[in-house]
């Protein structure tokens, strides 16, 4: 469809990119001013999709964010071919985006918290899961367990990658333990499902938060609306698999525009702020003795501190 500027083109020195055509409602943007506005239309509010820099830019304090893990490349284990090469798709995929794959992970602060930070960014083969993705979500989930940091993951999937099968498929076990371990030591995390949230990413680590956000009119499901209406034969509810929709039927917790997904995220990070290491229950440290610190057990037992001060 031919886009209609607001003005009438003058010669052929205006930048393609000037502008932008909001979907919803019709508006042409200006790219400067929509960037100032976290890509969200001024006009109707419409989310645009936001690039993984962008998003870190968001939500994190200036200048805190290391990046971890940035050297890990997918490889092509089963030498998969459609219309292209598998390589030459991600090659393409690398060189249009500037990242290496779909997902970018690293430990950064927001309004003074120190987090760990997983972005997905569905520029990249539209932010398909596979081993590079799974990987990267599990080790922000393990080291935020080691570290004790909240984990904040940014969905934004089209799913599971099909050129890496079932080592993709994998993924969806693989990050779910590690967010069991994550959730066993008490160390909270808060999925934002941005648009879109779908397939495996969905059926695994985006709806698995203790908090689960998400930003309005986002789409959020598994199979596509086609698959799921050919699936059950019945006609699908108006507004299946929005934000809105699933928010309704308790799958998210909170819809949040974008402007206020930052002051959302502190705000939860005050509240659930990670809890004291948990101690060894009975079973686990045979005897119960022994793993307290001394000035606890000293606390406890004054005999047991006197012994250490004569020790
Ligand atoms: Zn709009």
């Amino acid at each position: 469809m031919p886009i209609k500027l607001p003005f009438r083109q003058r010669g052929r020195d205006l930048p393609a990119d000037l502008w932008t055509k909001c979907p919803d409602c019709g508006e042409m943007l200006y790219n400067k001013q929509l960037e100032k506005n976290l890509r969200v239309c001024p006009k109707c509010s419409h989310h645009f999709r936001l690039r993984v820099d962008a998003r870190l830019a968001q939500l994190l304090d200036e200048g805190t964010f290391e990046e971890r893990d940035a050297g890990l490349e997918s490889l092509d284990p089963l030498g998969f071919v459609d219309q292209k090469p598998y390589p030459e798709r991600l090659a393409a995929a690398r060189a249009s985006t500037g990242i290496r794959d779909a997902a970018i992970w690293g430990l950064g602060a927001i309004g003074g918290h120190r987090v760990a930070i997983c972005v997905m960014d569905f520029a990249f083969m539209g932010g398909s899961m596979g081993s590079v993705v799974g990987e990267k979500v599990t080790r922000a989930a393990e080291v935020a367990r080691a570290d004790r940091l909240p984990l904040i993951v940014v969905s934004s999937s089209g799913g599971a990658r099909m050129q890496e099968g079932t080592l993709a498929l994998m993924q969806l076990a693989k990050t779910c333990a590690a967010l069991g371990r994550l959730a066993d030591a008490g160390v909270p995390y808060v999925s934002v499902l941005a648009d879109p949230t779908t397939g495996g990413v969905f059926a695994s680590f985006a709806a698995l938060g203790d908090v689960n956000l998400a930003e309005p009119k986002a789409l959020i499901g598994f199979a596509g609306a086609r698959v799921s209406a050919g699936t059950i034969a019945e006609t699908l509810p108006e507004g299946f698999q929005t934000a809105e929709f699933v928010f309704e039927h308790g799958f998210v917790d909170r819809i949040v525009p974008r402007a206020e997904l930052r002051d959302a995220l502190i705000e939860l990070l005050l509240f659930l702020g990670p809890r004291p290491t948990p101690r060894p229950t009975f079973a686990e440290n045979g005897t119960g003795n022994g793993i307290l610190s001394r000035p606890l057990a000293a606390l406890l037992d004054p005999l047991a501190g006197q012994e250490a001060r004569r020790g």
